[in-house]
């Protein structure tokens, strides 16, 4: 019986092996291959026979298309850093319920999506911030903006990718504009005090240098 027992254990070991999806060649990964890489936080990828185009939610990098030559160089470093991330890989999707009512489309008809990269799980959109080439968008609300909030402050705290050039000049020393925290409704470009009526749940905290580096105004009713 002892050996019976042990002979079916041994069978179902080697089925579970044998039927494994990690036992596949890489090749066999689940997910939508990446076509191209079109900037820094926009790519296509083949989606059941269509090529799609995918804008990155809740991360923004800069523009290609902009006069300024320095501003330039940082969107070409960044959408070479999308281009290391995603070429050649396939990738899956998580999408945010705040899209639901366009069908997670905007308004240029790309689909807004988390992407994960599918060799790793690799969480592209986090990614792009935490290693400096991508400031975590906040003109639209959107699950992770608190993640993407700090791994924005770890990125300019620790002068990566674009951070290092952009802060180079500037001395290490914190100011207290990084000490002091203001507070913001995405959708809207003042920041308040927290005793401003104008704050409300859904604002966010960040640091007075982080709101003013983000392009918001002051609000002229708590002058924060
Ligand atoms: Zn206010």
């Amino acid at each position: 019986m002892k050996y019976v027992l042990i002979a079916i254990g041994l069978i179902i070991i080697i089925l579970g092996l044998v039927t494994c999806p990690q036992a596949q060649p890489a090749e066999e990964l689940p997910g939508y291959p990446v076509l191209r890489v079109v900037d820094g936080d926009t790519f296509i990828c083949e989606m059941e026979g269509i090529d799609t185009r995918i804008r990155l939610i809740g991360v923004d990098t800069p523009e290609s298309v902009h006069p300024n030559k320095e501003v330039e160089y940082f969107a070409i470093e960044a959408s070479n850093f999308l281009k290391k991330l995603l070429e050649g890989e396939k990738v899956f999707f998580e999408y945010d319920a705040t899209n639901n009512s366009t069908g997670h489309k905007d308004r240029y008809g790309r689909t807004l999506a988390y992407a994960y990269r599918s060799r790793d799980s690799l969480f592209i959109n986090a990614e792009i911030i935490k290693q400096g080439y991508g400031h975590a968008y906040t003109s639209y609300p959107f699950q992770y903006m608190e993640n993407f909030l700090k791994y924005e402050r770890d990125a300019r705290v620790q002068q990566v990718g674009l951070w290092a050039e952009l802060e180079s000049g500037e001395s290490g020393e914190p100011t207290e504009n990084d000490t002091v925290m203001v507070y913001f409704t995405p959708s809207t470009k003042k920041y308040h005090r927290q005793s401003c009526r104008y704050v409300t749940e859904k604002s966010t905290a960040i640091p007075k240098s982080e709101a003013i580096a983000k392009g918001m105004e002051a609000c002229k009713i708590c002058s924060p």
